[in-house]
């Protein structure tokens, strides 16, 4: 339902948490967020019910496992699965190395889950986005896209039927993220030494009123200084910058 990404130099936890908040008016039933500590480690957290649920999971924590400068959040409107908090996002591959966060419907996930448990995986949720993350952990994992966390969002983006906003990140990989879109929303927050994606600006308004909107099919990757834009074959595509101008 809601997505915020972020890379740069504030602690992301907060940006992330702030940015849920500002998307919680468009209703959800579990939060979850997804930290990178720069040291090659992934920490996810959560919680079905309000993102006060999440928020005190988190305090829980010794809180040195989200201290990172990048990391993603999610507000979930269940589709598949009930809303409790296995189902919620950040859905993980089965080593904890990638997490994804997803917004839509992928309509052939029956297809490809069954693919997975064929090889092997077992399936920790019973949501349709889950699927995704095995996928980009494969893809990651060998063959031509090996190592390339764009490349490999894109062979899975174009695997994926239905409607989707994903957003990707890889331990080996903590300095970026990568979100793609197929008829569902997704922006992209230009900072100075920081990046946002979110399905929203409102998300990242307070950071940053400049954003870039993504198009039909378009993958982006973002790290502190930049990002890029392209279709999902991989050949880079200009970008529609614009400035958010309404009021707080
Ligand atoms: N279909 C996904 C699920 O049920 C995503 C729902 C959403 O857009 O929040 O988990």
């Amino acid at each position: 339902c809601g997505i915020v990404g972020y890379v740069g130099h504030r602690p992301a936890l907060d940006v992330v948490l702030d940015g849920l908040r500002r998307l919680e008016y468009r209703g959800y039933d579990s939060a979850g967020v997804a930290l990178l500590d720069g040291a090659g480690g992934l920490a996810v957290e959560r919680a079905a019910g309000a993102l006060s649920n999440l928020e005190k999971r988190i305090a829980e924590d010794d809180g040195q496992r989200f201290a990172g400068t990048s990391g993603m959040g999610h507000t979930r409107w269940a589709t598949h699965g009930a809303p409790t908090d296995r189902n919620a996002h950040p859905h993980r591959d089965a080593a904890g190395r990638v997490a994804v966060v997803h917004n839509g419907i992928i309509e052939n996930f029956a297809a490809l889950r069954a693919e997975l448990e064929a090889a092997g995986v077992e399936m920790a949720s019973e949501t349709d986005s889950e699927t995704a993350a095995h996928l980009v952990a494969a893809a990651f994992a060998e063959g031509e896209t090996a190592g390339d966390l764009t490349a490999s969002v894109c062979a899975v983006a174009r695997r994926l039927e239905g409607a989707f906003t994903l957003v990707v990140t890889h331990a080996d990989r903590p300095d970026e993220i990568v979100a793609a879109r197929r008829s569902s929303p997704l922006v992209v927050g230009v900072g100075e030494g920081e990046h946002f994606v979110a399905s929203d600006v409102a998300a990242f308004i307070e950071h940053t009123r400049d954003a870039v909107e993504l198009g039909q099919d378009q993958v982006v990757t973002i790290s502190r200084d930049g990002y890029r834009v392209s279709d999902f074959t991989g050949v880079e595509v200009a970008a529609k910058p614009f400035t958010v101008d309404w009021d707080l």
